[in-house]
């Protein structure tokens, strides 16, 4: 039977209906989160931070109302079949709310007026190359986390629980195996590329282009994929990221380098891939589980999917760079191989949003290690800077200049997010597994795309991932899509033919 076929119980509307006004008043906290990234002014800092909290306190008030908790119940009882969207609906609301209820008001209000001064210490602190003012918020935000965590899990205050807040069901012991291959595979494929005599001419992407014409460029970009602007923006921020206040309104940032373009194009084609997962959620099902990201790692799969498999191809460029050249007439004469080569160089680098696919998850094996260690208590947060420069010579082999293009580059700490970091490195892999699974169906995908047709590649997330929301959980979703569980070899395969394809000796 189908429930879509079948008049839905009394009871699931009901909840359904309670459900999303908690959502709603979610969404104010989004916008005001976006605000704070893209307009606040930094003196009224303290004052936004009061209006997290109270947004923040409330919402988890009503979340956690024990009203929620009878309806949630009711619906269980109330015969949906076990397999319907319904009911993995209700099954993602008894998970969200048995976690809410655990953790108590004043620790949220706490962790959201924190979160929200950190994050403005952080903006400060990384401006003015200053770690020790960040210092203090960064251990606070560290032992929130570990009240919170304990809070989850009665007391064990373990990793595992904050990683089941962006990818449910991951553990650390699931995810230890996936970065050590990683680990083991990534340097010497790094050193390969490095050894070759072979290097592209970087200053192709140093050309003058002025920040308003890379942002009608990438209006252009973005649309042409399929990002909707008449329910999306594209704004600037300290640090990229794309928000979903509501239906209709999925904001993406950026951040323009007066260096390079090559920044600024790329992580906006990265929240674009964010962008439209969100604009592809099902409508029907908006301000509920089911109208959400799966979790952290596939949403970083769909921007992954778009910005290193897609947005790096010599298909994809052979349709833009022609319009890329009439946006910026100083690439006028450069050849399309010479900055495919430049956009897809391999070489060991401070930041982590700039860095190549080769080297990139280097970037996410340190922090992922550095926040077990300060979340564990083994790494004090103060003594962050030296072991961040440590590992980092370790891992990447460079010596780190500043703590700018060091330990303060990202914002996850200052807000808290805590177990985010491992998201990445699954997103790559997923984003490789679903590729190699799409253009096992979509057999023609280059020379779609060469001709400017995304859409029979943006179809098929749209179908496989996109709209089922949480419908699966992670690991479930993965092995649907691609008939696989999550291995590391497709991403290394891709990236194995990539170092070939532009530093192998036969070029
Ligand atoms: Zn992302």
């Amino acid at each position: 039977m189908n429930a879509a076929h079948a008049p839905l119980p009394a009871a699931y509307a009901v909840l359904i209906a309670a459900w999303k006004r908690v959502s709603l008043l979610g969404a104010v906290g989004k916008l005001l989160g976006w605000d704070q990234e893209v307009n606040l002014p930094p003196a009224g800092a303290p004052h936004r931070a009061e209006q997290q909290t109270l947004i923040a306190g409330l919402a988890h008030e009503w979340r956690t109302d024990p009203k929620i908790g009878d309806l949630i119940a009711a619906a269980e009882r109330c015969g949906l079949p076990p397999d319907s969207a319904e009911a993995a609906c209700v099954r993602e609301m008894r998970r969200d709310y048995d976690r809410a209820v655990k953790v108590p008001r004043p620790l949220v209000e706490e962790m959201a007026r924190t979160h929200s001064l950190a994050v403005a210490a952080w903006q400060e602190a990384r401006k003015k190359n200053n770690f020790p003012a960040f210092a203090p918020w960064l251990e606070k935000n560290f032992s929130l986390a570990r009240r919170y965590a304990e809070a989850l899990d009665d007391g064990a205050g373990s990793y595992d629980t904050l990683l089941n807040d962006y990818e449910q069901g991951l553990t650390a012991a699931a995810l230890d195996p996936l970065l050590g291959r990683l680990r083991e595979a990534l340097p010497p494929l790094a050193r390969e590329a490095m050894r070759s005599r072979r290097s592209p001419n970087q200053d192709l992407l140093n050309v003058p282009f002025p920040k308003e014409a890379q942002a009608a460029f990438a209006r252009d970009l973005t649309s042409a994929i399929g990002f909707d602007f008449t329910g999306g923006r594209l704004d600037e921020s300290a640090h990229p990221f794309c928000s979903t206040i509501g239906p209709g309104d999925t904001r993406l940032t950026t951040r323009y380098s007066g260096r390079n373009f090559k920044e600024a194009l790329y992580s906006t084609i990265h929240e674009m891939g964010h962008g439209l997962y969100e604009q592809g959620l099902p409508p029907e099902h908006r301000g509920t589980p089911l109208g959400e990201g799966c979790s952290s790692g596939v949403h970083e799969s769909q921007s992954l999917f778009w910005e290193n498999l897609i947005a790096h191809s010599p298909a994809f460029w052979a349709f833009f760079f022609p319009r890329l050249q009439a946006a910026c007439p100083a690439l006028a004469s450069a050849r399309l191989d010479d900055f495919l080569f430049a956009v897809n160089k391999v070489e060991p680098s401070f930041i982590r949003i700039q860095a190549d696919e080769v080297t990139y998850n280097l970037h996410i094996l340190l922090r992922t290690g550095l926040e077990r260690d300060m979340f564990s208590g083994r790494l004090p947060p103060r003594d962050l800077p030296g072991e961040w420069n440590r590992r980092f010579h370790d891992l990447v082999g460079l010596d780190v200049p500043d703590d700018a293009q060091g330990c303060l580059q990202d914002i996850h700490w200052s807000v808290g997010a805590v177990g985010y970091f491992p998201t990445y490195s699954l997103g790559h892999l997923n984003a490789a597994q679903i590729e190699t699974a799409l253009r096992a169906e979509v057999r023609d995908l280059d020379r779609l795309l060469a001709r400017g047709d995304f859409s029979p590649a943006l179809a098929w997330l749209r179908r496989n991932i996109h709209q089922h929301g949480r419908r699966y959980e992670p690991a479930d979703l993965v092995r649907r899509v691609t008939g696989q569980p999550l291995s590391p070899e497709p991403l290394l395969a891709h990236l194995r033919e990539k170092v070939r394809f532009y530093y192998g000796a036969g070029r």
